[in-house]
């Protein structure tokens, strides 16, 4: 099995040979990182230097848990405070509306370096699955100079890779055409997008998947689909897009250790969890410059894995994101959380996508389900539907015991295709 090509990136930048490359010297790398961001911080964020003005330098790896959390709340408030360099170099601004909340919006900021390392990173992460001569359609927004769209583009531009920024999917039929008359092999794009191709039959031999969270169920369908192999990565603005990328074993996303410092924590007491236990996934740049983070709660839900890669990397490996913290809701049958139901309706066959929101009348839960079809797709589709969603424990037991009640609505055939990047959560009306 070939390893991940993020082993040889990781010991080109520590100076190593891949192969002498180990834990002990990436940690050295990792301590004097986080020290250099720490002092980076304290002298140029008014933030960091109000939160972690006189705490002195690391001594250890193991004494960042003593180093306070920074939140969402926190970069929405003030993000300016977080600047580490005159407004003057920072070339890309991302803003990052929440759904479901209301408030401010979040703002990042990224230096011209800050996106040369994104580049540097997809470039790397995208040689697990394509190479020289491979043509990618990139169903993410692409449109503005440093999105994500446009960043990935450079970075196959750079490993002699064909990009073809596309922009969210709209139209799955148009898009087949494109896909077929430029000789595409390859897909990067969200999930549930990709999902709206997978009835047609495409010659790819590779499709990466990218969100915080992609449901398994929706990588067999497209491997199925389509024979290919479906690859996940794992990242969110914050981290500077990438945050992992699965290699061919397909179990579980090498971490972008160079780059950024994982921890998984109680999200209840804010304690690092034993390795290999569930926890919200926090993390701290390494390298970043306009806006540095220094333990950033992410708000998803994943653990790392303890056993060594059959790909023989030691680079850290996390398993698949398990949903938010807040994408979970209370029912009377117990916790149901958006991963559950995910795995229970997407193999669905014709079903694109869905939204939940959950509901409180004369002391009875209701959850809306608004479930998307392909077009095409007859039948009874309430019937399978409904089917689908008792096979998940929580809400089997909530309905029996008549404190549930579910509003399933499917929406015509032929209804425009949601094309948004926002976190899908469980809606509280
Ligand atoms: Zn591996």
């Amino acid at each position: 099995m070939k390893i991940t090509p993020l082993q040889n990136w990781l010991a080109h930048k520590l100076g190593v040979s891949g192969s002498s490359l180990n834990r002990e010297t990436l940690e050295q790398y990792q301590l004097q990182k986080l020290r250099q961001t720490m002092e980076l911080a304290v002298q140029h964020s008014s933030f960091y230097r109000k939160k972690l003005g006189g705490r002195g330098t690391l001594a250890n790896l193991a004494s960042l848990k003593d180093l306070p959390f920074t939140t969402a709340a926190d970069i929405r408030q003030n993000p300016l405070r977080f600047l580490c360099v005159s407004q003057d170099e920072i070339s890309r601004v991302v803003t990052l509306t929440s759904s479901g909340t209301t408030g401010e919006p979040k703002r990042l900021y990224f230096t011209k370096q800050d996106q040369e390392l994104t580049i540097d990173f997809f470039q790397i992460g995208m040689s697990t699955l394509v190479g020289p001569g491979d043509t990618v359609l990139i169903l993410l927004p692409g449109q503005l100079p440093g999105s994500v769209g446009d960043l990935l583009a450079q970075g196959l531009a750079r490993l002699g890779v064909r990009a073809i920024p596309h922009g969210l999917l709209t139209d799955p039929n148009q898009t087949r055409q494109i896909i077929l008359e430029q000789g595409v092999n390859a897909l990067v794009g969200i999930p549930t997008q990709v999902l709206a191709l997978a009835r047609y039959p495409l010659p790819l031999k590779s499709v990466l998947l990218s969100a915080d969270y992609v449901p398994r169920a929706i990588s067999r369908e497209l491997a199925q689909s389509w024979g290919c192999q479906v690859f996940s990565h794992y990242g969110m603005t914050e981290m500077g897009l990438g945050g992992g990328v699965e290699c061919a074993a397909l179990a579980g996303y090498h971490l972008r250790e160079a780059d950024l410092y994982f921890e998984i924590i109680n999200p209840d007491t804010g304690q690092v969890v034993p390795e290999g236990e569930t926890g919200e996934v926090v993390f701290t740049t390494l390298t970043r410059r306009g806006m540095p983070l220094i333990r950033y709660r992410t708000g998803d839900l994943a653990r790392f894995i303890p056993e060594p890669c059959p790909c023989g990397s030691m680079l850290r490996r996390m398993g698949q994101v398990k949903g938010r913290v807040a994408g979970t809701c209370q029912l009377a049958g117990g916790r149901l959380r958006l991963w559950e139901l995910d795995e229970a309706l997407f193999p669905v066959t014709g079903l694109l996508n869905f939204t939940v929101t959950l509901s409180r009348t004369n002391h009875r839960d209701r959850l809306t389900i608004v479930v998307q079809m392909a077009d095409g797709m007859n039948g009874s589709m309430q019937e399978v539907v409904r089917a689908a969603l008792d096979t998940v424990p929580t809400i089997q037991r909530a309905t029996r015991q008549g404190s549930l009640e579910i509003c399933l609505e499917i929406l015509p055939r032929g209804g425009a295709l949601q094309s948004t990047t926002a976190k899908r959560l469980i809606k509280h009306l």
